[in-house]
């Protein structure tokens, strides 16, 4: 192809026990997915799940045992931190049930869902788009894929996040408002999901902000974790 300029590189993850890898389309995220964190952003009751995007490129590529260093963002003085597990779709579909929603993914990972939590409120209070606050650079470091073939179904264990050692968000899998499958059953009626999509899944209570020379430890039980570290 005869292109004009040099089109930008597939993002991709690494597999666990493989060296092949898994080329990243888009990201979407769920919004309030875990009663306390809803509680702690200041909302109560079980609302539909909504959904926001971050652009594949968002994606900070964490192999295991690297350490790998993000950028702290422009404009904010307040980037927080959200652990989430990924799940990684590797067949896609439309207005999918949740019954059927095991058989189209492919794997999970870990990751965060960096956010400029100021202009997020802004955007909020003027109802303006989130993508100021969470469509950030660099703001969605993801960790090496497990396939389900491996981890089996993740439902339930720990996700955790410590920074600088020190354990800030600490819940369980199990405590998900909007389960994966029904997660997938509401974002394929609303998208045709695609082979290479992920979806950050929603962060537990304990977001905080960072600051530069920060070391975040993210984690969830079947995955492996990563180390990101703010610079
Ligand atoms: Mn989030």
């Amino acid at each position: 192809m005869n292109y004009v300029i040099p089109p930008a590189a597939v993002v991709s993850l690494p597999i666990v026990g493989s060296d092949q890898r898994f080329p990243v389309r888009r990201v979407y995220c769920v919004g309030r997915n875990y009663v306390e964190h809803a509680k702690e952003m200041g909302f109560t009751g079980r609302e539909a799940p909504f959904f926001f995007l971050k652009p594949a490129d968002a994606v900070a590529v964490c192999a295991a045992g690297d350490t790998v260093d993000i950028a702290y963002p422009s404009l904010t003085k307040n980037y927080h931190h959200e652990v989430e597990l990924v799940v990684a779709i590797g067949t896609g579909g439309k207005n999918i049930a949740a019954a059927d929603a095991v058989k189209h993914i492919y794997g999970y990972a870990i990751g965060l869902d960096m956010t400029r939590r100021d202009l997020q409120g802004e955007s909020k209070k003027t109802g303006r788009p989130w993508e100021i606050g969470k469509a950030v650079d660099q703001s969605a470091p993801t960790g090496p894929i497990t396939p389900i073939t491996q981890s089996g179904e993740i439902n339930s264990g720990n996700i955790a996040l410590t920074v600088n050692g020190k354990t800030t968000q600490s819940s369980d899998v199990d405590k998900l408002i909007w389960s994966i499958n029904e997660i997938i059953e509401h974002l394929s009626a609303a998208w045709e999901l695609q082979p290479g999509d992920l979806i950050m899944t929603g962060t537990p209570e304990g977001v905080a902000a960072v600051v530069a020379g920060d070391v975040m430890v993210a984690s969830c039980a079947g995955v492996e974790s990563i180390t990101v570290r703010l610079v």
